[in-house]
This record gives structure tokens, sequence and C-alpha cells, in this order.
């Protein structure tokens, strides 16, 4: 069985028609989750774009592989090893088109990079193109050789900027996004962080309406990119022999919590990613309505493989979620342990019902060092109940820190939300001199 994995950067669960949004931003995805196995809470535990990667391709937390911050000085430890490496060894041809290099190129036998992305904000984005078009050669090569294959496809296109190329730049927007007469924007433009990135390509505009609308724009551009893959995999004849993948490494926010067009914050907008999986020939259907997360992907493909003896060698944390697809209905973890080291430095911890979410460090958005939010009832989290319910915040925390201290003693390793502190702001101020690289 062939495995081929695609992952778009920052797409949120909730902007798919699949996961019941109400834009047409992904027909040719929800054609898929149709004949796929369609997970209704799945998360993305840590943020932002490597240590995503590096757990969902481990099996392992961050405790584990020490990678919490993007660009950070940090290298995984080689004796971590990714799902592409194993697969090789287990006689898989193995191919990426990625751009995130480091650790990610040497696990593939075929890694293929784009070349350097125009990101200026003036002109528009057409990325997935990029990816479409390497992704297809990489294809056939893998159509050529004898072994089965293992593909990696990393679409980038709804990660800020928001620059969908035309005919789809206007798809979702049909008003007048400079009108004096908007206001819309004017806590965006009063941001002393970000004011100069934004200005960068969104000048002039008064109506948050807009980006909002090129950030599905752009989920849109991705889906037809990634359907002339899905086209061309059933051409070759691979729809019967084939198991796809579709997730986010996280998610985005827009106007959701202050935290404007960027991943930052461990609100479920960047945490709940979408996860599809279809079986060859579209055998399973359904939905998983538990709580699941990427670090369950490894194991869960190395099981179908006959391969776990490799996630039990290798000490992968995730759980296989072949029980959840069968209709097994299992307990969730007790909690998700959650990491952000972007533009803050945060902790969680994730249940089914509760979200806890606490500051390590005073953050550029001013947000209070402890939130609590109750799911069921605020799946937006926008009424924070950490004074009204201590007892709750107590209970859950209690459990965090248990989790941690556990972990620690387990891996012998420093904590790398403390211990990398400083990871965040290498980059920090090349993006607010100017342009971003
Ligand atoms: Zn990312």
């Amino acid at each position: 069985m062939n495995i081929v994995w695609f992952v778009i950067d920052c797409l949120r669960a909730d902007r798919l028609g699949c996961y019941g949004y109400h834009r047409n931003t992904s027909p040719h995805l929800d054609r898929l989750a149709a004949e796929s196995v369609r997970f209704q809470q799945c998360i993305g535990p840590h943020i932002p774009t490597q240590p995503a990667h590096t757990t969902m391709f481990s099996g392992k937390d961050v405790l584990a592989h020490q990678i919490v911050a993007q660009g950070g000085r940090q290298e995984l430890d080689p004796q971590i090893r990714l799902l592409s490496d194993l697969l090789r060894e287990a006689g898989y041809f193995t191919g990426a088109v990625d751009n995130m290099g480091r650790w990610f190129a040497p696990a593939f036998e075929q890694y293929v990079e784009y070349p350097r992305w125009n990101h200026d904000g003036s002109q528009p984005w057409r990325n997935g193109e990029q990816v479409s078009e390497r992704g297809l050669a990489l294809l056939e090569a893998a159509h050529q050789d004898p072994r089965p294959f293992f593909l990696f496809l990393h679409f980038w296109d709804p990660h800020t900027p928001y620059l969908p190329p035309a005919p789809f730049h206007r798809m979702f927007y049909g008003g007048h996004e400079r009108d004096p007469g908007h206001r819309s924007m004017a806590p965006v433009w009063q941001s002393q962080w970000f004011a100069n990135y934004f200005s960068e390509w969104l000048e002039g505009v008064t109506d948050i309406e807009f980006p909002k609308a090129q950030y599905d724009a752009s989920i849109a551009y991705s889906d037809v990119c990634l359907s002339h893959l899905l086209n061309r995999l059933w051409e070759l004849g691979h729809a019967e022999d084939t198991l796809l993948l579709v997730t986010a490494d996280h998610g985005e926010e827009l106007d959701d919590h202050g935290c404007w067009f960027d991943h930052h914050g461990l609100y479920d907008t960047n945490v709940h990613v979408p996860l599809l999986i279809r079986f060859p020939g579209g055998r399973r259907t359904g939905t998983v309505p538990e709580m699941v997360t990427l670090m369950d992907l490894p194991r869960t493909l190395l099981t179908l493989l006959g391969l776990e003896a490799i996630a039990e060698r290798e000490g992968m944390m995730g759980r296989s979620l072949l029980p959840l697809i069968e209709g097994n209905r299992e307990p969730a973890a007790e909690g998700v342990y959650l990491t952000e080291c972007t533009w803050m430095r945060k902790v969680g911890w994730r249940t089914p019902e509760w979200k806890l979410i606490v500051a390590l460090e005073g953050d550029i958005y001013q947000k209070p060092p402890v939130e609590l939010y109750y799911l069921p009832e605020d799946p937006g989290e926008q009424r924070n109940l950490a004074t009204q319910r201590p007892e709750v915040v107590a209970a859950l925390r209690a459990q965090m820190e248990a989790w941690v201290a556990r972990r620690l003693e387990e891996t012998g390793l420093p904590d790398p939300s403390h211990a990398q502190a400083d990871a965040l702001r290498i980059w920090q101020p090349r993006f607010i001199a100017g342009k971003r690289d």
C-alpha cells in the first residue's frame, strides 16, 4: 500500500466545506472527504510549523524531540527518526515536495525544494502550482519505482500574507475594501508590532472582511492545485492501492481573538486541524468524533502497514487510530499538552471539554496570564472563565503539571519551552524592521 500525505499549512478545520463552512472553499477536498474517514476533533498540539511537522512525523512530543520553535537553534537529535526515514528502511520509495529543509530533507530519498518564493506583498502567490508541478514529477518517479511509495506534499497558500492569484483573488469578496466608511480594520492598524507588515499587503484596506475572504480564497487555490495531484493519482490507477491523508500542521487566527492574520495563540483556531484519511478504494468512510492528535498518525500508519513493531521500537507516543476508525469508541486521553513558541510563549491543556492556556511570559497581545474556556458552550473561546472557575483552573493545571513532570522524568531532557525561551526572538527583529523573509 502506498501513502500520500498532503499538508496544507495554516488550514483551519472550520474553513473547509466538509467541516461545515458556508463558503465553497474546498470542492475537491469535500469530494475526497465523502470517500474518507473525517476526524472531527484533531488537535495539532505543538505550534508552529517545525514543531508541528516534527511531531506528526516522529510520533513524539516536544519534550522528547525538543523542537519547540520555528527556526530556532535547536537541531533534531539524529536518534529521533521520522516516519519517512523508517519507511525508506522498510523498503519504501520516499519523496517530498517541501521547503522546511533541516532534518526533514535527509529523511526522504527524494526531497524536492521549491525555489525561493517571492513574498513581495504586491504580487499574488502562486506557490500551490509549484508544489503540484513538482509533485506530479515526483508522483511519476514513484509510479515507475517498483517499491511502494510514501510521498509528502506541503502546500503553503493560506499562510500570511494572503495573496491568492486570479481567478481566485476576489472569489469571496465583492465589496470595496478601501472604502473609508469601514471601521473594522482600525484595531489592526493600531498594532505597533504588525502594522508595517500588514501595510505591505493590505495597504489602505479598511474592511476586515477582505483579508478574511483572501484567506478563504487561498484555500480554494490550494484545493485546485491539490486536485491536479489527485487526478493524476487516479489516472495512474492508484485509487485502489494508496492511502491518502490530508491535514494541516496548525490553523490560523483571523479576527477571532485580536491576534490578526497569523498563527499566534493556543486557541482552537490554531490547534484544531482537519484530518481526512482516505483508505484505498474509499472503502472506509464516516466520522470520528473523539479527540485525537497529529502525534497519533505515524503509529496509525505503521500499524496499518503491519509495521507496528517499528513504532514500538522507536518509542512513538501516539496511539493507533484504527480502533476509532473501526467504530470502537475508546475513551479519549485525559488531556493533550499544548505548546506555542511563536511571538508568544505559552503552554496549554486541552480536554474534550476544557481549554487551559498559561502564559510563560507577558505577550505582545497583552492577553491574560491564564485563560480557561468551556468548549461545549463556547467553541469560539470568547468567554475566559479563569477568574470564575478557579477550581477548574487548579485541577487542569495540576493535570498538566503532573503530565509534564512525568515526561521530564521519562526523557531526562530539559523542558524546551523554558530552555529555549530565546528561540522566538531570533527572527522577530528582522520582521519588525521590514520585509519578512
Ligand atoms: Zn505551518
